[in-house]
């Protein structure tokens, strides 16, 4: 263990997550502690480490004083639930069922019935992978021939098809959701909601019905919704509904739902959102400018492993247009004509479909927050960067909590139902600290790309003294024998302990195979433990070991 990890370690310890029997026991808030800084209300902790004996003290002073510190709880009778959750996405579902594991009596209410599971399984992830899933076996038939295997017949995609399945996908997991929430006894009440006070929500179903319900506590998880840049002739027809487009202008809402595959296509915005339709229909045969106003895709990644990834994308046909921005779209017997304006030159180009995968901003409208005095940071004119939350995240409101994409944090699925658990374990008495060092980002493009923790300029910027390793796949026994060899693996660590900071991974089965840099940066491995770790052979994950040792100047396979 490295002076700094030891270093570390009663910090670390200094807030243990609850362990199953302590989240089957308490249900009730913390003993009253001093108010932390930043937000009013909130309780703090001391850094000392409790041992087991304290921690069962605790526990049971907590709930013998329950009857008379918390005479609103709801066993009283004085509220109808105590956690209520606004968002059935994959912040607000995981949410109300960690709520209901630790014994809450939880609502969760969803805007309409066929949205349980939110943007990430109707409009977002799910539909998006499963379509990707298509184009790649697609691709591995048309390919099939360089591993031997002979297909006789047409090959080819049945558009339609494609998209079935995708509903069939959804379909089925939307029902899951439903049957979770159900399995958990949370009960589900479809409607809008707004908050009338800080205990009370009011929902309006699609009658007009109204109800109101009072909760101990709230967890605010409505997510976001696409930006559409202020650009001449870049707008939706406001007469179609989501999903629908008929003016062959698209969010990735209208994507998804596509009814064809377009011949030519422009898309605006070369993030994982941008970069993963471009590789889809280009997969299909269509044509696509991708206009990207940085400098490089993916201005918030690595810049080498964008890069990559630019180029593997470039050789399947894709044109790129950096350092541009589309100025005005315009609207001429059934094309769409973008004018795009680089650096040095503006072009104009006629296509099907403008998709627009410019971002997306945090859903706000019509809760009521300033009414209650929830906070939301703006960042111009566009762009809400979301709730205010703490820590442990509180709002400014103490015993509402916000969670997942409405936070404007990394707009990811699998931290918003992290940041889930921590809000229902905090709002149910414990004293979880949200940790955002060791989010795993995933492109779904192929090669794939994922990242966690800093980017080298990241760890530059922030005072590191920086080493770097690289590892490319192409010398992998699996690599070839997969006939999947394009990309590399780059560590980042600091100096001075050695402490691994970052990882990026452009290749086959990135997605998979970052989480061992995930496990690694949140136990704050050192490049030591990572080179001495064993990777099975042939893996892919050869070249993370790999890029482990040649950060020392010490890769086995690499020639020099
Ligand atoms: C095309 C696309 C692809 C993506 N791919 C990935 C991916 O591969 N991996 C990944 O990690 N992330 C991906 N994301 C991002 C991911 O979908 C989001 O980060 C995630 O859905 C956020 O979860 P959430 O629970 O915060 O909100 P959401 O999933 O947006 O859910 C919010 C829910 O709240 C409901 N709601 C809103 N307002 C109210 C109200 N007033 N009353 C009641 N209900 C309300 C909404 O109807 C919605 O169902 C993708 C996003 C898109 C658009």
């Amino acid at each position: 263990m490295t002076d700094k990890k030891r270093a570390a370690r009663p910090a670390q310890n200094a807030h243990p997550t609850p362990t199953q029997d302590e989240r089957s026991q308490v249900v009730a808030e913390p003993p009253p502690v001093e108010t932390l800084p930043d937000i009013p209300g909130r309780i703090n902790y001391s850094e000392e480490i409790p041992d087991a004996q304290e921690v069962n003290e605790i526990v049971d002073r907590l709930l013998s004083t329950q009857p008379e510190e918390q005479p609103h709880m709801s066993p009283t009778g004085e509220f109808d639930a105590d956690v209520v959750v606004i968002g059935s996405g994959p912040g607000g579902y995981v949410c109300a069922i960690r709520a209901a594991q630790l014994g809450a009596r939880t609502v969760c209410i969803e805007k309409q019935a066929s949205e349980w599971g939110g943007t990430c399984l109707n409009w977002g992830c799910i539909p998006t992978k499963t379509l990707i899933a298509s184009t790649e076996r697609l691709h591995h038939v048309q390919t099939a021939g360089v591993m031997g295997v002979t297909i006789s017949g047409e090959i080819g995609f049945d558009f339609a098809k494609m998209m079935e399945r995708k509903t069939k996908v959804v379909t089925t997991l939307r029902n899951g959701v439903s049957g979770l929430l159900k399995n958990n006894h949370i009960r589900a009440v479809v409607g809008t909601a707004s908050l009338v006070d800080a205990n009370t929500i009011e929902v309006v179903d699609a009658d007009g019905k109204t109800e109101r319900i009072t909760s101990k506590n709230i967890i605010i998880a409505t997510g976001s919704v696409p930006i559409m840049p202020p650009v001449p002739g870049l707008a939706k027809d406001p007469a179609d509904p989501r999903g629908v487009s008929s003016n062959g202008i698209w969010t990735s809402d209208e994507a998804v739902y596509a009814k064809e595959c377009p011949k030519r296509m422009v898309v605006i915005g070369a993030g994982a959102v941008g970069l993963e339709f471009a590789y889809v229909f280009r997969s299909l045969g269509a044509e696509v400018d991708l206009v990207e106003i940085a400098p490089e895709i993916l201005p918030a990644g690595d810049k080498e492993v964008a890069a990559e990834l630019r180029k593997a994308l470039k050789k399947q046909g894709i044109r790129f247009h950096l350092s541009s921005k589309v100025t005005g779209v315009e609207q001429k017997d059934g094309v769409r004509i973008v004018t795009i304006q680089g650096e040095n030159e503006t072009k104009t180009v006629e296509v099907d479909v403008v998709l627009v995968g410019a971002g997306r901003k945090p859903l706000v409208d019509g809760l009521n927050l300033d009414k209650v005095g929830v906070q939301v940071v703006s960042e111009g004119p566009m762009v809400k960067r979301g709730i205010v939350v703490n820590e442990y995240l509180q709002t400014t409101v103490p015993n509402i909590y916000a969670i997942g994409d409405v936070t404007g944090k990394l707009l990811l699925a699998h931290l918003g139902s992290h940041m889930g658990i921590v809000a229902s374990e905090n709002a149910m008495g414990h004293q979880v600290k949200m940790d955002y060092r060791a989010v795993p980002a995933p492109i779904y493009t192929s090669p794939e790309l994922a990242s966690v923790g800093l980017t080298e300029d990241e760890a530059r910027a922030q005072g590191y003294d920086v080493m770097t390793g690289r590892f490319p796949f192409r010398p992998l026994g699996r690599a070839m024998a997969l006939n999947e060899q394009e990309g590399m693996v780059k560590i980042i660590s600091e100096r001075k302990y050695g402490e691994v900071l970052g990882v990026h991974i452009v290749g086959p089965y990135a997605t998979e195979m970052i989480h061992e840099a995930v496990v690694a940066i949140k136990l704050e491995a050192t490049i030591e433990e990572l080179m001495t770790t064993i990777h099975a052979h042939p893996t892919l994950s050869e070249a993370m070991g790999e890029a482990a040792l040649d950060v020392k100047g010490e890769a086995i396979h690499k020639m020099r």
